[in-house]
């Protein structure tokens, strides 16, 4: 799923690089500058062959009761609203606070399911192949081992 984006500086030239990346931010840690080309470790990418997968991403139960009380608090400022909107007041913050907990709360509902599913399972069979394939390449892993990294 590629539903959010890294965003980091570049410390060589500093121009601002943005990258489409999974939730987890499964992928290589060597980022090169779209710029300037200079390349640097980013340890928020988890290189899945190495670091393993984040155990968020197969917890189903996590996703679901995150799921159940943003829907639950959803509830609560809809009939908060609904009350206030009886006493003649429009309250944006609360229209704003139902709005995103219902949002939040069908999305991690929606991670639930896919885990659930055994789609989550599928997608990191893909970006473990994709590490590994990175691993293979011994200029890389040299590369990973100058960065401090502990590779077998
Ligand atoms: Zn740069």
């Amino acid at each position: 799923m590629q539903m959010n984006y890294a965003e980091w500086v570049c410390p060589e030239c500093k121009t601002k690089n943005r990258e489409a990346c999974n939730m987890w931010m499964y992928g290589s840690p060597i980022r090169e500058c779209k710029a300037c080309r200079s390349e640097y470790l980013d340890r928020r990418w988890r290189e899945v062959a190495i670091d393993g997968f984040d155990p968020r991403s197969r917890n189903a139960k996590f996703y679901a009761k995150g799921a159940a009380f943003l829907l639950s608090l959803a509830i609560v400022c809809g009939v908060l609203l609904q009350t206030s909107l009886v006493h003649g007041n429009n309250s944006t913050k609360l229209t704003l606070a139902c709005v995103l907990c219902s949002l939040f709360g069908v999305v991690s509902g929606f991670i639930a399911l896919r885990i659930k599913l055994g789609f989550a399972d599928k997608d990191n069979a893909k970006y473990m192949a994709e590490s590994k394939a990175r691993l293979g390449n011994s200029t890389y892993v040299e590369k990973l081992k100058k960065y401090g990294y502990n590779i077998r």
